[in-house]
């Protein structure tokens, strides 16, 4: 038998994860305590269950959002990763270096849901390159976003060059 593997991590690259087997489910929460936690309308979280989860760079920081939860997020660049409570531990769907093989499948926390959360689909969209006379950095714009995919060193090499531009 070979369990499916998926690989994620923070923004900036500092913490790794990788979940091998299929997780419990994949869902959003719109409680108060997870917008406050993801800076969002709602927390995409996919929940372990039976998988098993290894952190394979970086140690996560906590706070402790309860008595009963703590929330673990990475130091450097901010990135919420874990929802920990007694009976388990979830992961920040937009962690995941491919989020679309987690598609959400339960809403929790319903009676917090925002207002506008159900027609956020009717707003007017654009894509960014749509932009680029408004805001013409778009143009020659430099990601440091570590890429959706395990990298053999952190930071990479050449980024300790262009840092002394800032
Ligand atoms: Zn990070
Ligand atoms: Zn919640």
């Amino acid at each position: 038998m070979s369990d499916i593997v998926r690989t994620g991590g923070c923004q900036c690259g500092a913490i790794r994860f990788r979940l091998e087997g299929e997780p419990k489910d994949s869902s959003i929460c719109h409680c108060r305590m997870c917008q406050k936690a993801f800076g969002a309308y709602y927390a995409p979280l996919v929940a372990v269950g039976e998988a098993e989860l290894a952190w394979t760079r970086g140690e996560l920081k906590y706070f402790q959002s309860s008595n009963h939860v703590r929330r673990g997020f990475c130091a450097d660049c901010g990135t919420p990763m874990t929802y920990e409570a007694d009976d388990g531990i979830a992961i920040s769907a937009g962690s995941f270096d491919d989020p679309a093989s987690l598609p959400p499948v339960v809403q929790y926390g319903i009676e917090a849901k925002l207002p506008f959360v159900d027609r956020l689909h009717q707003l007017p969209g654009r894509h960014t390159m749509e932009d680029i006379e408004a805001a013409p950095f778009l143009a020659d714009v430099v990601s440091y976003q570590h890429p959706d995919h395990d990298t053999e060193t952190w930071p990479p090499e050449n980024r300790q060059k262009e840092k002394k531009h800032d």
